[in-house]
């Protein structure tokens, strides 16, 4: 993912509140996977797995075989489609939080 898609998803996170569930590095990462109190949930990782999975989808496993950035790609098909991907899978990790108790029910 590039670095101007990948600040968008880490701001439409933020916006969410859910910024203090994301990795701070790799190695923090393993820990939140493996730990039972996050529950293996980092919102920032699942939504590039989501991300991915629905570039996947649309673009096929062609775009796997290069370094582009799948919303750059999404963007190119579809004007819009980039943000709404971005918009739709932050709403998904927020609503994911809220069912494993990680963030507040409002
Ligand atoms: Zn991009």
């Amino acid at each position: 993912m590039c670095q101007a898609h990948w600040s968008d998803l880490r701001t439409a996170l933020d916006e969410r509140g859910l910024t203090h569930l994301i990795s701070t590095s790799a190695e923090n990462l393993v820990e939140r996977m493996e730990s039972k109190e996050d529950q293996g949930f980092d919102p920032l990782f699942s939504a590039s797995i989501e991300i991915m999975a629905a570039a996947l989808r649309d673009g096929g496993l062609a775009l796997l075989q290069s370094d582009k950035c799948p919303l750059c790609e999404a963007e190119k098909s579809v004007r819009g489609l980039a943000n709404d991907w971005i918009e739709g899978c932050s709403d998904d990790q927020l609503r994911r939080a809220k069912e494993l108790g990680l963030a507040a029910v409002n």
